[in-house]
């Protein structure tokens, strides 16, 4: 059975005292969440050791980071390694968002090798895919995410697939108000399935969380949530404010188990 997850991802938001607080008022009302699914908080790398002190002792929730280094380590001023996340207690890291990608000119040979560096270090990989506005008004999304899965994971193991997570964001959705309808993202992540059962079987496919990210709030969570290959969100604006990222916890809580 798979699992259903809730991420919360912070981005470049609050300040430490505010992300304490902010962690606190979740943790403080967090009800529902059962061995199936998880709640992750992914604060800036700042933040990661203090929240991971709170979510340390809550069940099913975990710690994750939005990025780490290609590189193991060495001269790379500013820059975390993988190692570094893992070692604040972190145990997801974020890899290939769209805003990662496209600001900072991430191609998909550095997710590849990034992927690899937190898979090494004993760290998931929530790895995020989704297409421009432009390529789903051509309707050509399907194989524009199916190449950056293939450029992101193929070069990995069926083992090392177990600790990956996939993320859905189309990127006309992030941060605008604009939701996929659930028909949309139904139809992509069952196609993100069947990619990844052409090369890794059907199991591992049946098995892997896929996630939706794109102004996903309480008021869509559950009709995004219900369709059969959306395993939960990737939560951006929603998850910095308490009652909302709760709002969509509940409703991965009232989600149908698969
Ligand atoms: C995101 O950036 O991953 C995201 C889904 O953002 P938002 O929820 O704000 O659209």
């Amino acid at each position: 059975m798979r699992k259903k997850i809730v991420v919360g991802n912070w981005k470049m938001n609050l300040t430490l005292q505010e992300g304490i607080t902010l962690a606190e008022s979740i943790l403080s009302s967090l009800t529902g969440i059962d061995d199936n699914r998880q709640v992750v908080i992914a604060p800036p790398f700042t933040h990661l050791t203090a929240i991971g002190s709170l979510t340390k002792g809550a069940a099913h929730v975990h710690l994750g980071a939005q990025n780490c280094n290609d590189n193991a380590s060495g001269a790379y001023t500013g820059e975390i390694s993988a190692a570094m996340v893992k070692s604040t207690g972190a145990e997801y890291v974020i890899i290939g968002h769209s805003e990662r990608r496209e600001y900072y000119k991430e191609d998909d040979a550095l997710l590849a090798r990034k992927t690899s560096q937190a898979l090494d270090n004993n760290l998931k990989v929530i790895f995020c895919c989704g297409e421009p506005l432009e390529v789903r008004e051509a309707e050509t999304q399907n194989d524009y995410v199916e190449k950056q899965i293939k450029a992101g994971l193929y070069h990995l193991d069926g083992a090392h697939l177990r600790n990956i997570v996939l993320a859905y964001e189309p990127i006309w959705a992030i941060g605008t108000g604009r939701t996929a309808t659930s028909a949309q993202a139904q139809e992509m992540h069952a196609h993100i399935r069947a990619v990844i059962a052409s090369q890794y079987g059907k199991d591992a496919a049946n098995d892997i969380t896929i996630l939706y990210g794109g102004s996903c709030k309480p008021s869509n969570a559950d009709e995004l949530f219900a369709c059969p290959d959306v395993d939960g969100g990737l939560i951006g604006g929603a998850s910095l404010k308490a009652e909302e990222f709760l709002g969509i916890i509940a409703a991965i809580t009232r989600a149908q188990k698969q």
